[in-house]
């Protein structure tokens, strides 16, 4: 089988080596609080910031998904209230699950066809009374439900129009394949099932030492997650549960293994070009019609129903797996992970089977 579904996606092959070197190892059954432990956690740390280019005074936590660390972000970081910008499924769930926890999120929808960078530079709100409501500004930099990604550029100027507060960046679907302007957020979220090519249920959370001062300040302490708990654990490399010390062994063994974010960065993007590039050419209907606003990673096809069903079945006939639509686009699109464990070998498999 071929798995172009955005998230849970392909597995890198040598996770099949990896797992039985974890078992072999004697890691699974040695406890969170272990040298062994505490030594596998160190090198996932440091390979995360050598890999990705993360700056070495941002903190990054271990969590179990990247919806985690939006509750985390609504608990222990936000203390007037959130501002969600989205344009798509996942930034409004994010924005809903905030509001569950504070009553505080308000909301700036944007539509798919619109660059964000021209609505933020028009909107006149800058540091008025309205952005006095709310001290997290929360993106979702890729929004897999779509297809659509925000660009570094449009990052850096909504950090700089609300620069008294910390902007919250989902990267879910596109940490591992595209490179992020770490320095241009304060908090950055994600999961490893999408471009990390692992198994599900590890969250990476990752904080500046803007984000990690404001925690303090505000001190929430009422959960098990809360980050002043978590923040206390990391200075020793250790979680405050048992941590899915499965996934963090894998993760190391993928970094050690991937090149530097550069060079995926070249790959995945020469890739997406050429996925547009074709679908165009072979006069398939892209859901993003604004080619600025395409997604490197997640890239979305439109139809009609009948058809996109037709697409999927038999897609499914020869053994590829292609993402179903998401929310508003469910039975209206499929979608095809770019993620960097697919190799050319299997995008050429599909690009064949699309032509036919
Ligand atoms: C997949 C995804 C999530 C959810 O990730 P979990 O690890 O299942 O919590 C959140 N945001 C985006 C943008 C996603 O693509």
């Amino acid at each position: 089988m071929l798995y172009f579904y955005p998230g849970p996606s392909k597995l890198y092959p040598q996770l099949r080596e990896y797992l039985a070197d974890a078992y072999d190892s004697g890691i699974l059954s040695m406890n969170h609080r272990s040298t062994e432990f505490v030594n596998i956690s160190k090198s996932v740390i440091s390979l995360l910031k050598d890999k990705l280019d993360i700056p070495s005074d941002y903190t990054i936590f271990f969590v179990s998904s990247a919806t985690e660390s939006w509750e985390i972000i609504a608990q222990s970081l936000t203390k007037k209230g959130s501002m969600h910008i989205f344009n798509g499924a996942f930034g409004q769930k994010w924005g809903e699950y905030a509001h569950k926890i504070h009553q505080k999120a308000t909301y700036l929808q944007f539509d798919l066809h619109e660059n964000l960078l021209d609505k933020i530079l028009d909107d006149g709100t800058q540091n008025s009374k309205e952005s006095n409501n709310f001290d997290v500004v929360c993106l979702t930099q890729n929004e897999t439900s779509n297809g659509t990604q925000i660009d570094n550029k449009t990052i850096k100027a909504i950090t700089e129009k609300y620069n008294q507060c910390l902007i919250a960046v989902d990267v879910t679907s596109s940490m591992g394949g595209i490179e992020l302007g770490w320095e241009n957020a304060d908090i950055w979220l994600a999961s490893v099932q999408k471009c990390l090519g692992l198994p599900a249920g590890l969250g990476l959370l990752i904080c500046s030492p803007k984000a990690i001062k404001q925690a303090t300040n505000i001190n929430e302490n009422k959960y098990y997650n809360s980050l002043i708990f978590l923040h206390e654990n990391m200075q020793k490399f250790q979680t405050n549960y048992t941590p899915n010390v499965l996934n963090i062994y894998l993760l190391k063994r993928v970094l050690e293994q991937i090149e530097n974010i550069k060079i995926i960065n070249k790959r995945i993007k020469n890739n997406a070009q050429n996925w547009y590039h074709f679908l165009q050419q072979y006069g398939f209907d892209l859901l993003v019609k604004n080619e600025e606003l395409r997604s490197d990673t997640v890239i979305a096809v439109r139809g009609e129903e009948g058809f996109i069903r037709q697409i999927k079945d038999k897609a499914k006939e020869a053994n590829i797996i292609l993402g179903n639509g998401y929310g508003d686009w469910k039975n209206t699109t499929f979608r095809i992970a770019n993620f960097p464990a697919i190799t050319d070998e299997e995008i050429h498999f599909l690009k064949d089977f699309l032509i036919k």
